[in-house]
């Protein structure tokens, strides 16, 4: 039998280097939990759809051909398509990484802004060129869809200017070298859930540790960012899966003298520092951890050692420290790490209960401790969600058809 569903559904879309991650949600407010939810993963090698979630059903998986962002939108599109619930779309959301000094909040897409965009591609070459990629490709089966662009930037616009400027001289601050930061679309969400979990001490000195492969810090006073550790481009800050953390950027000025490239050194920097770069094994935490081998040991005690030292620095810019909240795939699932965090942070007076950590949900320290520690899961794709549907909702009242 076919179905159609009735309410019009708002499209999400992350596409990074070998994943493009979708969902698809109802506009409708308040928005409630994806209806689909899947990625197209391994693009240019073994690709496949991963069904994680439907109204209909189990997770299921099959193979595809997809060798670029744009073969990997067709065959979302396919998929739609053929769907028995003939989904109809209202409008797309995308997650893009850089907003550059120009965009402080999500932006309804046109031709023009997308040329904005591409010029900030060098911000962040690990990402930009597929998000926009994305963009582009889904243009060219519905010419007409609103698309909403969502930065990870934009929740740190208002740091305060010790933290935006860098010590650099003012042509090279006028060529937009500030300090940006990323992962916003997770630390607004977490700001927006917090109360929940906090109540009114949601307002308080927070520091929230979003630890992915892709990993940053940031320091949260009244649910605001003031400050946080990656910068210009998401290579600062902590060490991640392939990317370094911060570096001293004589460093690179050595290696342009010794004969390296910009491409060798951009692709050392992005796709081989870090973890993968110190153990020479894998940027995963989590098959670091099983390994005994001296390199992969040091990996890890590396990323806990800088971790904890940008735990301290947060927490001096923000004048101490109420909650500590970890969040994203290491800080929701690994409880060693958190607990090597809260053992090192015990100066700080971080705590935790050893039964609720291992659990992993909630509240992970003792109820009379301060800071209180807490898990709480990110999502970003909700937040892309959130923005498509209001500005999708100014665009039709504009245009005289509100949903
Ligand atoms: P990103 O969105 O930046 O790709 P995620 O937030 O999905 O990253 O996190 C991915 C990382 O989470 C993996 O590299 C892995 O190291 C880590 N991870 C996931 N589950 C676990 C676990 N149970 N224990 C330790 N690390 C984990």
């Amino acid at each position: 039998m076919t179905q159609t569903r009735s309410v019009p559904l708002l499209l999400t879309i992350n596409a990074g280097s070998s994943s493009l991650k979708f969902a698809l949600y109802e506009a409708a407010e308040p928005l409630a939990d994806a209806c689909f939810r899947g990625a197209i993963r391994q693009i240019g090698d073994a690709p496949y759809f991963d069904l994680l979630q439907s109204p209909d059903g189990a997770a299921t998986s099959w193979k595809i051909d997809a060798s670029t962002p744009e073969e990997a939108i067709a065959e979302l599109m396919a998929w739609l398509g053929r769907h028995p619930y003939h989904p109809v779309i209202l409008a797309a959301g995308h997650r893009v990484v850089h907003g550059g000094s120009t965009f402080d909040k999500p932006v309804l897409l046109n031709r023009k802004i997308l040329q904005q965009l591409e010029s900030l591609s060098p911000l962040a070459p690990l990402h930009m060129p597929h998000n926009l990629a994305g963009v582009k490709s889904l243009w060219q089966h519905l010419p007409d869809l609103p698309q909403v662009a969502c930065f990870d930037t934009a929740f740190h616009w208002h740091m305060p200017p010790v933290e935006h400027e860098f010590a650099i001289p003012r042509s090279w601050r006028d060529l937009g070298i500030q300090r940006y930061g990323f992962h916003g679309l997770s630390y607004e969400y977490i700001a927006q859930v917090l109360p929940e979990y906090l109540g009114q001490k949601a307002d308080g000195r927070i520091i929230v540790a979003h630890l992915g492969s892709g990993a940053s810090l940031c320091a949260l006073h009244r649910r605001r960012s003031i400050a946080t550790t990656m910068s210009f481009t998401p290579l600062d800050g902590i060490p991640m899966a392939t990317r370094p953390g911060q570096l001293d950027p004589g460093a690179l000025l050595y290696l342009r003298q010794q004969g390296f490239d910009d491409k060798t050194i951009s692709q050392g920097l992005n796709h081989e520092s870090g973890l993968l770069g110190l153990s020479g094994i894998s940027g995963d935490i989590r098959s670091l951890l099983t390994h005994s081998d001296p390199t992969a040991q040091l990996a890890v005690k590396y990323f806990v050692h800088h971790t904890h030292r940008a735990i301290g620095s947060l927490a001096a810019a923000l004048g101490g420290l109420d909650a500590l909240i970890f969040t994203a795939g290491i800080g929701e699932n690994s409880a060693f790490i958190r607990q090597q965090l809260c053992e090192k942070g015990a100066w700080l007076g971080l705590e935790l209960d050893p039964k609720a950590n291992e659990q992993g949900q909630g509240r992970i320290s003792p109820g009379h401790s301060i800071p209180s520690v807490w898990v709480i899961p990110t999502n970003e794709e909700l937040m892309v969600a959130r923005h498509t549907l209001h500005l999708t909702q100014e665009l039709l009242l504009e245009q005289g058809t509100p949903t």
